[in-house]
């Protein structure tokens, strides 16, 4: 109980970084701008930890610009919870400023991972699963997608050069002094990022790179590996149901299914625990 209330604490945290700074990002992003001036000479370097949680927080920024998050302590610490034990077992397990989960108060079902490890999950979604491995699927799949870094990944390398040759002139020290105009070096960034994972959603070779990440961390978390494909057969189940949210960004095709019942068979033998899991889930409500 002790863990749960923490998680709550550093989610309150970390949400009231998102909410409440515009002003913030932009004089961090100066921040950083001013140490990366001097290194910024090599124009292809790669983005740093620090910039891709910056960026990461500027695309949640933007999200909560149209969406509410649900405020019920006792979801939100349950949602930390599961979300914090898949990240640990996941190829990243720490990240500049660590994983930190929301869920969204709508009901169309959507999850998606902001650069950095800002994740969110929507009512919706949380609802149409129906115990926590699905849960903990629909979270190690979107920390497959933060280890892999897919959302920075998204920003064209054109436009990163282009922020990198700025920052190296001696402009970049005046942008640094206005925040306003520093942020917009990295608009370009932030619009890549948000329409990727908001609007259009990753490449097919992303979508199964991340189940298949899915699927290897639940196993090494103690969950039902096959719940991801569970999910998956329920959500195509129901795709007639409208095109928008995750049936939008994360389409369940039949290949996708396959793929995933070839990693994770059905015949596997439940853990004892899923029963407790279950019931766990079901006790928090939503
Ligand atoms: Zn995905």
């Amino acid at each position: 109980m002790r863990r749960r209330s923490l998680c709550g604490i550093f989610l309150a945290a970390a949400l009231s970084l998102v909410w409440g700074c515009a002003g913030m990002d932009y004089a961090s992003i100066a921040t950083i701008a001013v140490k990366t001036t001097a290194k910024a000479a090599e124009a292809s370097r790669p983005i740093s930890d620090s910039e891709e949680y910056y960026i990461g927080r500027a695309v949640a920024a933007r999200v909560l610009g149209t969406n509410r998050l649900v405020q019920d302590p006792q979801l939100i610490a349950y949602v930390n919870e599961v979300g914090e034990t898949v990240a640990r077992k996941s190829p990243r397990p720490n990240t500049y400023k660590g994983y930190h989960f929301a869920v969204l108060d709508t009901d169309v079902p959507n999850a998606f991972a902001c650069p950095g490890g800002i994740i969110f999950v929507t009512k919706g979604l949380v609802l149409m699963c129906g115990n926590e491995d699905e849960l903990a699927a629909v979270l190690a799949h979107e920390v497959g997608h933060v280890a892999n870094k897919d959302g920075i990944n998204s920003i064209s390398k054109a436009r990163w050069t282009q922020v990198l040759t700025t920052l190296g002139t001696e402009t970049a020290k005046q942008y640094a002094g206005a925040g306003g105009q520093i942020i917009s070096l990295f608009e370009g960034s932030i619009d890549d990022v948000f329409k990727t994972i908001v609007v259009n959603g990753y490449s097919r070779s992303a979508e199964e790179a991340a189940d298949a990440e899915a699927v290897a961390t639940l196993r090494k978390a103690g969950y039902d590996p096959g719940a991801l494909s569970a999910l998956l057969t329920k959500m195509m189940a129901k795709q007639g149901a409208g095109s928008s949210g995750i049936f939008k960004t994360h389409p369940p095709t039949s290949e996708r299914l396959a793929k995933l019942k070839s990693i994770a068979p059905a015949t596997e033998t439940p853990s004892k625990l899923e029963a407790v899991r279950t019931k766990r889930f079901k006790s928090v409500k939503i």
